[in-house]
Order: structure tokens, then C-alpha cells, then sequence
């Protein structure tokens, strides 16, 4: 994980964090064509670019309140930070417009991120356990909205990236769900079916 500042976190394609593991990645990415892209998968990479960095952000807001008690919001949001920059290197392997290019932390071009944005910061700013269950529910929202879209890709660089969230994501999932447990309580997922959620969290983290 990358350093615990980020005075230039959030803003835009200026969003710092990038793990090492994201240099391998883009160097890998390097050696992939640059294929036909479909109109749904330049929909996808713009809308998950924008879901990132609310991932993103809000883990940037909740680790603002809640870094005396857990450092899982900071560290997250550098890994974060780390996945829209993976999008962002799409976009411009493909000549794509940025939508978060002039966008600060917390505004979104897509008014529903936009919305889930506010909802996410209020709910998980009431209290700790409140944000780390917005953080676990952020993960689920993620991995049902990254599985759909590759429902929709076929291009080798974008399934590259995609996968990699996922696993991000399913980590993450696993950081939220132990950070609440010893908090004393029982996570119960809110969007993915119990038993792809149990799947997860009984297995270990992934590298
Ligand atoms: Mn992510
Ligand atoms: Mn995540």
C-alpha cells in the first residue's frame, strides 16, 4: 500500500496511490493488442472509471473520520485509487475521453454514482461500524456491476483489468467483513446472493 497522504488524492487523473502490483499489470497490458472496442465496452470502462473513484472517494471521506480507529479506509483507497488508474490506462489505450478528468473528489459525471456517492458517505459517516458496512456493500455493488459489464467484454486487456478488480474487490470484501467481525458483528450481504458472498469470505485473500 502506498503512503498514508494524499493531499492530491481524488482530483481527477491525478489520483496517486498506484501499488507496484499496477506497474506489472500495465506492463502487461503493453504486451496485449489493442482490439476492435464495442460501444458497450467504451460505456463500461467510462462507468467504471467513475465507480472507482467513488469507491475511491468515499474510502477517502470515511478514513478522514475513522483513521484513529482502522487504517482499512486508507489503505483501501490506495488500492482504489490503483483500479481507476487501470481503467484510466484503457481509456487511453483506446483514445477514450476521461470522464473524471476535470471531476474533484466526491463528483461524478454519472448522476446515480453521483447519488450513491452522497448516500454512501452519509450512512457510513454515522458511525464506524456503519462505514465499514458501507465499505462491505460498496464491494458487493462492485463485483455485480464488474461482472455484468464482462458480461459485455471481450477485448484481452479489458477482461486483464476487469479480473484484476475483482479480485481487488473480493479482498477488500474480505478486509470489511474481518475489520466487522471484530467489531462483534455479523456482516449479512445486501446485494450479492448469500452463497457467491459465503464463497468469498471463506476463502483466503488472494495476491
Ligand atoms: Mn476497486
Ligand atoms: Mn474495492
Amino acid at each position: 500500500m502506498g503512503c498514508g497522504g494524499g493531499d492530491n488524492v481524488g482530483t481527477g487523473s491525478n489520483i496517486t496511490g498506484l501499488e507496484t502490483s499496477n506497474a506489472a499489470l500495465i506492463a502487461s497490458l503493453a504486451t496485449l493488442p489493442v482490439e476492435t472496442i464495442s460501444a458497450a465496452e467504451q460505456e463500461s470502462l467510462a462507468f467504471m472509471r467513475e465507480e472507482e473513484k467513488l469507491a475511491h472517494d468515499v474510502y477517502f471521506q470515511l478514513d478522514g473520520l475513522w483513521r484513529g480507529y482502522t487504517k482499512v479506509f486508507g489503505n483501501i483507497a490506495n488500492s482504489e485509487a490503483s483500479h481507476t488508474e487501470l481503467v484510466r490506462q484503457l481509456l487511453v489505450r483506446y483514445s477514450l475521453p476521461d470522464p473524471t478528468a476535470t471531476l474533484a473528489a466526491g463528483v461524478f459525471q454519472n448522476t446515480a454514482l453521483q447519488t450513491l456517492y452522497t448516500q454512501l458517505v452519509a450512512t457510513g459517516s454515522v458511525s464506524l461500524v456503519d462505514g465499514l458496512k458501507v465499505g462491505a456493500a460498496i464491494e458487493e455493488i462492485d463485483m455485480i456491476d464488474i461482472n455484468k459489464a464482462l458480461l459485455g467484454v471481450d477485448n484481452q486487456d479489458i477482461t486483464l483489468v476487469y479480473q484484476n478488480l475483482l479480485k481487488g474487490s473480493r479482498n477488500h470484501l474480505r478486509s470489511f467483513v474481518g475489520n466487522l467481525a471484530s467489531q462483534g458483528v455479523t456482516y449479512v450481504p445486501r446485494y450479492m446472493a448469500l452463497a457467491d458472498y459465503l464463497a468469498i469470505v471463506n476463502t483466503p485473500m488472494e495476491r
